[in-house]
């Protein structure tokens, strides 16, 4: 089995995994046709930067919040009366965001929901207050955090498919919009 490349991103991904648990099924179906991946987040954001608009190797090192990236990937249990704090980190070491950040985590891009012994934990990524004022913008997408399309890139994502299918091509081609 080979890969199939994303229309947008030509992130590649495995043939078989896009249909067995790498994607959520409405993911696989606009995969399919041609709409993204939920790298590029179906072509809203720089798979670079993951749509922060830094460069992700410009932050501090020593950064506990974000290790760097300028993204701070914080997550919340989401049962209990009370509002959960947003943590970072592992255990041993995980510590609660600082008390000022809790607006912008909030507001931060949801990435997703997890389970956890507690239950439900949802994880949201924002821009790292302590390491944006040096970090350095995105050079693939010049900071806006939007993709940037490549030339050519939903035929290259067409033949890939084809080249991993047992389908008719012409099939993949219309599905796509090509033909
Ligand atoms: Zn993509
Ligand atoms: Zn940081
Ligand atoms: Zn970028």
């Amino acid at each position: 089995m080979s890969d199939i490349l994303c229309a947008k991103c030509e992130e590649p991904w495995d043939s078989w995994g896009v249909s067995h648990g790498d994607m959520e099924p409405h993911e696989a179906a606009r995969f399919h046709r041609g709409d993204g991946c939920p790298a590029c987040g179906f072509a809203t954001r720089c798979v670079q930067c993951s749509g922060s608009g830094f460069d992700q190797e410009t932050g501090s090192r020593n950064c506990f919040w974000c290790q760097g990236r300028v993204l701070v990937y914080a997550r919340r249990l989401l049962t209990g009366q009370t509002a959960n704090p947003w943590m970072v980190g592992f255990l041993p070491d995980w510590r609660p965001i600082p008390p000022e950040w809790i607006a912008v985590a909030t507001k931060g891009r949801n990435v997703g929901l997890s389970g956890s012994k507690q239950g439900p934990v949802v994880t949201h990524a924002f821009v790292c207050p302590d390491c944006a004022p040096q970090a350095e913008p995105c050079r693939w997408c010049n900071g806006d955090g939007r993709l940037r399309v490549a030339e050519g890139s939903d035929l290259r994502a067409a033949i890939s498919a084809c080249d991993a299918s047992d389908e008719e091509p012409l099939g993949i081609l219309a599905e796509r919009g090509i033909f």
